[in-house]
């Protein structure tokens, strides 16, 4: 096998550093083809382009009167809220009811969005734009997931938020700014 000869910027993770094209196993190259002079990794034999784009995800604070749905990941010292990547051909506000479901077994409604963020990583799936969600709780039973135990919360009782886990971190801190303005 050729050995690969393209290297990718550090933010690129290595599912996405293709060396052969994945149409017709030609060896890719670099080259700038739109007149926005950004250099893309293309097929010079049968013209497929990698086009990659930042990763969409969802992040959720889920209430009802009791408080706010928690995952309770086991490796982490604090806990998270329901989130997760957005699929490709999603509506994100269906995503966030999708992780809600997934996650803790509530069902959701969405309200407002809280405003998204932009994270820059380099471990899978890169770097990443994050959506923040409020949503209603209207029904469902309370169940983990393969990502830990769930759990309601009251708002004056909820743990730490994991030092890892930015997005849920931003949407507490909007969440909470949003009902200090009402
Ligand atoms: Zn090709």
């Amino acid at each position: 096998m050729k050995q690969p000869e393209l290297t990718y910027p550090e933010n690129v993770i290595p599912p996405l550093r293709f060396q052969f094209c994945p149409m017709c196993t030609a060896p890719l190259t670099r080259a700038v083809i739109f007149d926005d002079n950004i250099p893309r990794i293309n097929c010079p034999e049968c013209g497929w382009i990698q086009l990659s784009s930042d990763a969409v995800s969802v992040v959720v604070v889920a209430h009802n009167q009791q408080g706010i749905a928690a995952i309770l990941p086991p490796d982490e010292t604090g806990v998270g809220l329901p989130a997760g990547l957005v699929e490709y051909g999603e509506d994100p506000a269906e995503a966030a009811i999708r992780e809600v479901f997934e996650e803790t077994g509530l069902e959701a409604k969405i309200g407002d969005c809280l405003g998204w963020i932009y994270v820059d990583r380099t471990n899978w799936p890169g770097p990443m734009i994050q959506i923040l969600y409020e949503a209603e709780i209207i029904g469902g039973q309370l169940k983990g997931s393969d990502e830990g135990s769930a759990q309601i919360f009251p708002l004056n009782e909820f743990p730490a938020i994991s030092t890892p886990r930015t997005g849920s971190q931003r949407a507490m801190q909007a969440y909470l700014t949003k009902l200090g303005n009402n």
